[in-house]
């Protein structure tokens, strides 16, 4: 099976060539702890989930290496845990907590989902304070090898020393300079130098160093992160289209001049920004929504989501546009996935594994999940419930099949029924045909025929064969 994908790197769609056939490796840039994700953070974890899914089935699952990292050290964090008087270790701790909670209910794979016991981990998901020494080595080896310098009390990545930095972006320096939110300050050699490692009050979480007490820059932990756990080179590294410039710029630049190789991942993936009823997601328009809040409260749409729900609305769009996140796309989710249930419920085992091949030729193409949805759809008309139950596996949707506990259908039949029967009795011919093709559309199948004893038109129905 051909797989491909688009490179961020090369700009365009390329056959993927794993490094090593038996051990794919993928980073992916994780969440930054110090406050509940909000359901756009929730578009990297469930896009690149679906393609380690997809590399595990396509190369098998011994042979994929993932990392997903927590930062759990960051200037936001330290004013967050000093705004509210708390501890930033409670703080990171409980906001890890949290985004566990938050994606499991996204039918997220976990380490403890993958990893076997007494066999080499498969699933990382390493925190930047556990790595401070693998970040104060390859600081020392950038400046050993002229890549950093140390300037009061920081250390600095020289940007001027790597002929091609802005590759990834696509920038030239000028532009990097023009349009960088990059923080002018008078020890840097030049305007787009970052920070490597930076200065830590007595108030600040800190580590001892050659170059005093401090802490990392945001960019050095991915690097040191992905080289301890996957290797000087990989092969996917993931993230948001925002990371692009400066965080996948910097960590290019660094991981290259540190480990002296041409690339640090071969293929650069960045999923789109997620808007919510055509904005953007902000706290000022008072649009901001978290996955908490959309499983557990009814701050959107007036009710609360199922997080299968909120999963398959986040797949209906090809993971590089735009998302425009929308009560009416949640609707439309949530009917899908109760037609699929009412099917999947009564249809005796039929169908074979191995008509999801489809699926896979869908995700093959770019992870293209509207297609692979779209092959869903087939398989539960058809009622090859096998395929269908392979196919939503390897899109992490398993739990839209599965019967809600109730065991019930979970919308009323009898009401719509009756409604039904009230407008062809009014010849609302119109709303009589709206109310069948909602009901066809669930998966039921009317019949309709006249009482025997009194003639009067009755309805009975059957789930869809
Ligand atoms: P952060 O915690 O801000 O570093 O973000 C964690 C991940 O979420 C990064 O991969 C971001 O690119 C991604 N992200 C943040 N906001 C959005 C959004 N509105 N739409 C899609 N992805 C986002
Ligand atoms: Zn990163």
């Amino acid at each position: 099976m051909d797989l491909t994908l688009y490179n961020t790197l090369t700009r365009t769609k390329e056959q993927f060539r794993p490094l090593d056939r038996e051990n794919v490796r993928m980073y992916v840039c994780g969440p930054t702890v110090y406050d509940h994700a909000h359901i756009g953070n929730a578009r990297p974890v469930i896009v690149f989930d679906v393609l380690f899914r997809l590399l595990r089935h396509l190369y098998g699952a011994d042979h994929v290496t993932y990392a997903r990292n927590i930062t759990d050290i960051d200037d936001k964090i330290i004013e967050r845990a000093a705004r509210d008087g708390v501890d930033i270790d409670m703080l990171t701790r409980q906001t890890t907590q949290q985004f566990h909670d938050d994606i499991r209910a996204l039918g997220v794979l976990m380490p403890e989902d993958v990893n076997k016991p007494g066999e080499p981990p498969r699933f990382h998901e390493p925190r930047a304070t556990g790595h401070i020494g693998d970040m104060l080595a390859m600081i020392a080896k950038l400046i050993d090898k002229g890549h950093a310098y140390a300037a009061d009390g920081h250390v600095l990545f020289d940007t001027a020393s790597m002929s091609d930095y802005g590759k990834l972006a696509g920038r030239s320096l000028d532009e990097m300079i023009a349009g960088a939110r990059v923080e002018v300050a008078s020890y840097k050699k030049n305007a787009t130098d970052f920070v490597l490692w930076k200065p830590s009050g007595a108030d600040q979480p800190g580590w001892d160093s050659p170059w005093g007490r401090g802490r990392p820059g945001w960019h050095i932990e991915c690097s040191a992160m992905s080289a301890a756990l996957l290797g000087e080179t990989f092969d996917i590294h993931g993230g948001g289209i925002d990371l692009t410039f400066p965080h996948h710029e910097n960590e290019v630049a660094q991981s290259r001049c540190a480990h002296g190789t041409d690339i640090m991942a071969q293929v650069w993936m960045h999923n789109g920004f997620l808007q919510v009823e055509g904005q953007k997601m902000s706290k000022s328009l008072g649009n901001f929504v978290t996955i908490h809040e959309l499983l557990r409260t009814e701050k959107f749409g007036g009710r609360s989501w199922p997080g299968e729900v909120l999963r398959l609305a986040m797949l209906m769009t090809h993971y590089r546009q735009p998302i425009d996140w929308t009560v009416k796309r949640l609707e439309e989710a949530d009917a899908k996935i109760a037609r699929w249930r009412n099917l999947a419920r009564v249809a005796a085992d039929q169908g074979d594994a191995a008509s999801s091949s489809e699926v896979v030729v869908a995700l093959s193409d770019d992870l293209n999940t509207w297609d692979a949805i779209g092959v869903m759809d087939r398989l539960a008309t058809t009622r090859d419930i096998a395929g269908l139950s392979a196919a939503a596996t390897l899109l992490g949707l398993e739990a839209a099949l599965v019967a809600p506990q109730t065991a019930e259908l979970d919308f009323d039949v009898d009401g719509l029924i009756a409604a039904r029967l009230a407008a062809r009795a009014e010849k609302n011919w119109a709303e009589a045909d709206r109310i069948r093709d909602e009901l066809v559309e669930k998966g039921i199948q009317l019949k309709d025929g006249k009482d025997p004893d009194t003639g009067e038109p009755v309805t009975t129905w059957e789930l869809a064969r």
